[in-house]
Formats: C-alpha cells, sequence, structure tokens
C-alpha cells in the first residue's frame, strides 16, 4: 500500500493477544485515516447499552493518512472512544511525536478491547510489540511515568499514558503524548479501566508513496504559503493560542459574559505571559512552534517547568472560573498535565461548581470545606489535586459538568450550559451556536466554527474565501464548509493550528476549488485518484458515521440544542431564539442529506455515500433510551489510588 503502512494492530487485554491485521483497502480508500477510521471501527463494533468504563468499550488510535510525511503540521493522533465523560462519541487529536512514530513503526491504527487483569503498558518496536508489566508505574504520574519509560527503553520513542486521574477513572482524564499533549473527552478513564497505563512505540521506517517527488514539491508549496500568512509568522510562532484570552472574548465566572479585550486583566492577557516563557516549542514535523515552554518563578510550584498552556486553560482554570492569579492557572494547568486531565472539561465543571457555591444551591458542607468563592485560587488548586485523587468533593467533579448537576440536582442543571455533555458558551442563535449544536462530539470549538466564520485567518485567505463563496453571510453554508475542513484535518492528520486558521488546517488551499489541492496530495501519496469532490464525500461520510454512532447512544434532534441562561429560557424570546436556531439546524440537515425531523443520514445519502448498511442498522435498531448523559456508577464503588503530585 502507498501512503498508509497496511497494518491495524489489535492487542486484546482479556486474551492477552496481539493480533497483526491487514488494513482494509476500501475503508481507507473511503475514511481516509485517523479519526474517520476510528469512527467506522466504532460504529461498526460498538453497539448501544456499552458501559464506557466496561470491558465492551475500545479504545482506537490512528494517526492520520498523509503523518509522517514531508507534509509540515501532519503529526496528529486520533483517540477515538465512546466517551465516559459524555457517553457519547469521543473523540481527541493530540499532537507531540506518537501520530509519526506509530506510523513509522508500520500501524495505520491500534485497536485495543477487553481489560487486563493487571497493571500492563504496550511496547511496540517496529514489527515487534509485546504486552509488559506495569506494576511499578502504576500511581505515577505521567511525566513520572514517561521518564520512566524513556529511560527503559532509551531515547527516540513517544510514550503515551495516563496519571493517577484516568487509574481512578476520572471523566475529565486523558490521554496525555509525551508528557504535554492532551487527547481528550475522558479517553484517559478507559485506559484506567482497561488497567493499560502506557504505550511506548519506536518506529524506524516510513510509509511508502505513490509518488515521493510529486508530494514533496506539494508539501513544498504548502509550506512556502503558510510562511507568508501572516497569522502564522505574528500570532501563531509568537504566542500560539494564548492570543486569544485578549481577541476571543473567553468566558467569565461560568459564562456568565464574554470578556471583551478592554476588560481582560493586565496580568492576563497575552503579551504578560512572556514574563514565563524559557522558550518555544512544537509537535514533531511542525515550524510553528505554537508552545510556550515557561517556568513557574513562585509559589508552592516554584521553578516547576510547563509545556504549552494555551488559551483554553487560561479562560477555562481562569477567567471562567473567577480565578485572575497566573501563578496559580500555570499550577492547575501543571496538575492537570501531570495527573492526565484535560483542562477545559476540569476548567469548565470547577466553575459550574464555582457558580452553584456562589448561588447557595451547595456549601461548604458539600466541598468539605473548600470555598468556591470565584475569586478563591488557592482552594481551586486544591479542588484539582481531589478531583484527580477523587477526594471528598473531587470526587462528584471527577464525574464532569453535566453528572454533577445530575447528581447535585436541585436546579443544577439550569446553570450547566452544554451540548452533548460539552461546554462551551452561551450564544444566540447564530453561527456559533450552530457550530456547538451540530458537532458530534458535543459543543466545540475546534470543529466548524471558527472555519465557517473566518475569524482567524489571515486577510488574503479571507478574501479568497469569500470571492470563492465558501464563507458567506449565510452560517449553514459556510458551516457545511467549515465542518468538512475540520473533519478533513482529522482524518489526513493535519493540525487545525494554535489560532484554528484555514491555512493550517487544509494545505494548498488555494488550489483549485477548496479541497483540489489536499486530493492531489491524497493522489500522490496513496496512488488513488482523489478529486476534491471524492473527499467532500469522505468528509461527509465520516460526520454520517459518527452522527449514526451517537444516534444508537440515544442522540435526538432535541440534542442539536442551543443552552440558555435559566433567566431567557422561559421568555418569549428564549423560546423564539430557540426556533430560529433549530431553523438553522434543520436547513443544516437537509444541506447534508439527513433526515430534518430527526437529523439522522438518509438512505439515500447513506447510499450516494456507499455507506448503504448504515441506514439498515438505523432502520432495524429499537429506539435507544433518550441520552443523558454517561452511564454512571456509584461514587463509592471507584478506585482511588496513587500519590499527589
Ligand atoms: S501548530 Fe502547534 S499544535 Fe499544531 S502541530 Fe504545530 S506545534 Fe503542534
Amino acid at each position: 500500500m502507498f501512503g498508509w503502512c497496511g497494518t491495524v494492530l489489535r492487542v486484546n487485554l482479556t486474551r492477552e493477544t496481539l493480533k497483526k491485521e491487514a488494513l482494509d483497502t476500501d475503508l481507507a480508500r473511503d475514511f481516509l485515516g485517523g479519526r474517520g477510521i476510528n469512527a467506522k471501527t466504532l460504529f461498526d463494533e460498538m453497539g448501544p447499552g456499552v458501559d464506557p468504563l466496561g470491558p465492551d468499550n475500545l479504545l482506537c488510535f490512528a494517526p492520520g493518512t498523509l503523518t509522517a510525511t514531508t507534509l509540515g503540521l501532519s503529526s496528529r493522533l486520533h483517540v477515538s472512544t465512546l466517551s465516559p465523560y459524555s457517553g457519547i462519541m469521543g473523540d481527541g487529536s493530540v499532537g507531540g511525536s506518537m501520530a509519526n512514530v506509530m506510523k513509522k513503526a508500520g500501524y495505520d491504527q491500534i485497536v485495543v478491547e477487553g481489560v487486563s487483569d493487571k497493571p500492563v503498558y504496550l511496547l511496540i518496536e517496529d514489527g515487534e510489540v509485546s504486552l509488559r508489566p506495569a506494576d511499578d508505574l502504576w500511581g505515577l504520574d505521567t511525566w513520572a511515568t514517561t521518564d520512566r519509560l524513556v529511560e527503559r527503553h532509551g531515547k527516540g520513542v513517544s510514550v503515551a499514558c495516563i496519571g493517577q486521574a484516568g487509574e481512578n477513572l476520572v471523566r475529565l482524564a486523558s490521554t496525555m503524548v509525551d508528557k504535554y499533549s492532551s487527547a481528550s473527552r475522558g479517553s484517559g478513564a478507559v485506559w484506567g479501566s482497561k488497567n493499560l497505563k502506557a504505550m511506548v512505540v519506536r518506529g524506524t521506517g516510513r510509509p511508502e508513496l505513490f509518488d515521493r517527488k510529486g508530494f514533496l514539491a506539494l508539501s513544498k508549496e504548502d509550506k512556502l504559503f503558510m510562511a507568508k500568512d501572516r497569522v502564522q509568522k505574528e500570532v501563531a510562532s509568537v504566542y500560539g493560542s494564548h492570543y486569544g484570552i485578549t481577541n476571543w472574548y473567553p468566558g467569565y465566572r461560568n459564562f456568565e459574559k464574554e470578556l471583551p479585550p478592554e476588560e481582560v486583566p493586565e496580568q492576563l492577557r497575552h503579551e504578560a505571559w512572556k514574563e514565563f516563557e524559557i522558550d518555544r516549542v512544537g509537535c514533531q514535523s511542525c515550524h510553528i512552534k505554537c508552545k510556550n515552554l515557561y517556568k513557574i518563578p513562585k509559589g508552592d510550584r516554584k521553578d516547576e517547568i510547563g509545556e504549552g498552556m494555551e488559551y483554553e486553560a487560561v479562560y477555562c482554570l481562569g477567567t471562567n472560573c473567577g480565578v485572575e492569579e497566573p501563578i496559580a492557572i500555570m499550577e492547575m494547568e501543571n496538575l492537570c498535565d501531570a495527573y492526565g486531565m484535560d483542562v477545559i472539561a476540569v476548567g469548565n465543571t470547577v466553575a459550574l461548581a464555582k457558580e452553584l457555591f456562589n448561588r447557595g444551591i451547595i456549601d461548604k458542607n458539600d466541598t468539605q470545606g473548600l470555598d468556591l468563592s470565584w475569586e478563591n485560587a488557592k482552594d481551586q488548586v486544591e479542588l484539582v489535586h481531589m478531583t484527580a485523587m477523587r477526594e471528598g468533593f473531587g470526587n462528584l467533579i471527577a464525574e464532569g459538568m453535566y453528572s454533577l448537576a445530575k447528581i447535585i440536582g436541585n436546579g443544577a442543571m439550569d446553570y450547566c450550559y452544554h451540548v452533548k455533555g460539552l461546554g462551551r458558551g452561551v450564544y444566540p442563535a447564530g453561527l456559533f451556536s450552530l457550530a456547538h449544536a451540530i458537532a458530534t462530539r458535543g459543543a466545540d470549538h475546534l470543529r466548524g466554527r471558527s472555519w465557517a466564520s473566518g475569524e482567524n485567518s489571515d486577510e488574503d485567505v479571507l478574501k479568497d474565501l469569500m470571492k470563492k463563496g465558501i464563507i458567506t453571510d449565510d452560517p449553514v453554508q459556510s458551516m457545511i464548509h467549515g465542518e468538512r475542513v475540520t473533519t478533513l484535518a482529522d482524518a489526513v492528520g493535519r493540525c487545525k493550528g494554535a489560532v484554528n486558521t484555514w491555512t493550517c488546517a487544509l494545505p494548498l488551499i488555494w488550489k483549485g476549488s477548496l479541497f483540489d489541492g489536499l486530493a492531489d496530495m491524497l493522489t500522490k501519496a496513496t496512488g488513488i485518484t482523489y478529486t476534491g469532490k471524492t473527499i467532500e464525500d469522505a468528509s461527509d461520510r465520516i460526520g454520517a458515521v459518527e452522527r449514526a454512532f451517537n444516534a444508537r447512544q440515544g442522540i435526538t434532534i432535541a440534542d442539536d440544542m442551543l443552552p440558555q441562561r435559566p433567566d431567557f429560557k422561559n421568555t418569549q424570546e428564549g423560546a423564539e431564539e430557540r426556533e430560529v436556531h433549530m431553523a438553522m439546524v434543520k436547513e443544516w440537515y437537509r444541506e447534508n442529506g439527513y433526515e430534518p425531523e430527526t437529523g439522522l443520514p438518509t438512505r439515500e445519502a447513506c447510499e450516494r455515500l456507499n455507506i448503504g448498511y448504515i441506514a439498515n442498522i438505523l432502520e432495524e435498531s429499537q429506539p435507544s433510551e433518550k441520552w443523558d448523559g454517561p452511564l454512571l456508577r456509584d461514587l463509592a464503588d471507584y478506585p482511588t489510588g496513587g500519590k499527589r503530585v
């Protein structure tokens, strides 16, 4: 095979078997790689009623079709599972070096099934694969685990692992790659439920390309074009996504409002973070280096180094929780990385808890004495420790924002601003709400949103996209393109960029119609003739499979609704806004070939996309129990091991 390696590794932890299977060529052609092949695997092999933390959940890892080639920004690994955080398709794209190394070792996908009866880690050294005991690693944080495994297996390996949070089945736990990069949606808890501590990979080969010379020429063109992009030069490489704190209206106190630039505290502004920066670093195969390496200058974690603190950390752990102290934010970011938790999920859940505390829905009796006043950074840092260890009130935070509101009751859900369990602000009907409503993993800034609005892209790129009718005044039409470009980036392994720009997510966008340049690259890599239209179809196919997967988890059209504040929800304007929003959602369904009354892919659309069997399965399925967050357990039944960091 060209482009792909041709091999899928199946790891069955219950049976302790490691099996190499040939990658299905039709699957590769139609779903490309990364998010695409993972979504198809999850749909085909997992029906409704699976406990995300039970033995029947699957953990899928897949680099993109163009990973480990000369294309820049292509070292993204997609980690997909049934999310224990949201209870629906949970997938995340993670940087670092794992995707490159996995592909160089010869694997297009690794699928982990079952549960080991003791802690293990997976060791891959090119063609050699084995399961190793991990008793000595269990209880360690992600940094210590990575250091120990690199020391044991030598430099050049990439390590993905979990920390105490994953072991303790914290639903906010992430898969951590090379210490600092996180794949979220609770995948870390799935590792923990399987007794899988780490994956260590060394890869020394490289995928064969059909036309290596032609591909190299196109990668060079892409790099040159990116080098001219003002946003990459002046923003992404200098500030990374920190830039957003002063420019993207971050949430404030559980989305009570969005902070306009002039209200962002001086010490949190993007320029201010330079004070702590000691270097700039990036993922393998990326020249942008959008991440900062920083050192905490004082406090409990004085001199500790952290990497890649992004806009999301500053706003989710900071402004949206009412905290304005950079030292505390850096401490919490490092704690999340070391324990292995997602900063966005932790921040959103803590912000909700703080709102409930400040409204008197919970008090110090519920929080075991913690003062969750908005500005109290010290107790918030303590709560991050408690969450990873499932101590006291942290045991509730560890369940995630939707489940926290469900467990507390007493009107708490009114303040849980979410779509399908993921939090991402309160917006009026319009482009942002539409993007959040239709994203298949829940409210999300990394699906169509920024691309459909063009909010961060270079002016010249933007003008060209407007001229071509890609970005228009019609949010539905713009969203169709925005969704496709992000789906394709996730499938070919391209980073969507530090500041969510078109140039990052989509190579060669200036060539022909929108996807012609990428299609040319895929053709040269794989030898399969792709066109702009066939890869557009690949994107639509992936979206339809994800939607069908969620339908079997009980998601309905009602879950594509926008969150509203309680004082607005029951007003006439609130009802009108929901109507406007739903009209847009239905229009988007129609344009995508989905049934307007259910949001499900129609038989006609499935057959056109060569996935007619999905229509059969959807028609034959019994209606699933309506989605109400992930399946929960008794809070007393969770493990609580490991030591605090
Ligand atoms: S832009 Fe940033 S996150 Fe994306 S590949 Fe480059 S360094 Fe990694």
